[in-house]
């Protein structure tokens, strides 16, 4: 299995950037997000507020960097497995390979779900108290 091109000798760095998915789905998010405009997006919190700017998503600077650190957190422990499966995606003749890369794409599907969880708890004991 070859996961990766050697090096080019000229020594040229090669980058791929990627746009954030608020950028890349722009025009689906605007017909359907998984927000609603003007409640806050951190679960535990769900206040109402007047957006400052149309992509504001947190009611305020407390909330946005809960919600941040929530990103980074589900990303990282997302992020090696949603690498693997992709490496070993099309892999046909290493069966190995294929095990692997169907153990990660289970892997993403096991850390989405909890996230959603975790979400739903959170909101829930919003609506209690
Ligand atoms: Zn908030």
């Amino acid at each position: 299995m070859t996961l990766l091109k050697p090096c080019s000798k000229n020594g040229v760095a090669r980058h791929f950037p990627v746009e954030d998915f608020r950028t890349y789905a722009d025009p689906e998010l605007s017909r359907s997000a998984p927000w609603v405009e003007g409640v806050c997006f951190l679960p535990e919190c769900g206040r109402v507020f007047s957006p400052s700017r149309s992509w504001q998503i947190y009611c305020c600077a407390g909330c946005e960097a809960k919600g941040k650190a929530e990103l980074r957190r589900y990303g990282h422990k997302a992020a090696l497995a949603l690498l693997t499966w992709r490496m070993g995606k099309y892999e046909t003749n290493d069966p190995a390979v294929q095990a692997t890369a169907r153990a990660a794409r289970r892997f993403v599907t096991h850390v989405q779900s909890s996230w959603l969880a975790d979400r739903q708890a959170r909101a829930e004991l919003r609506g209690q108290g």
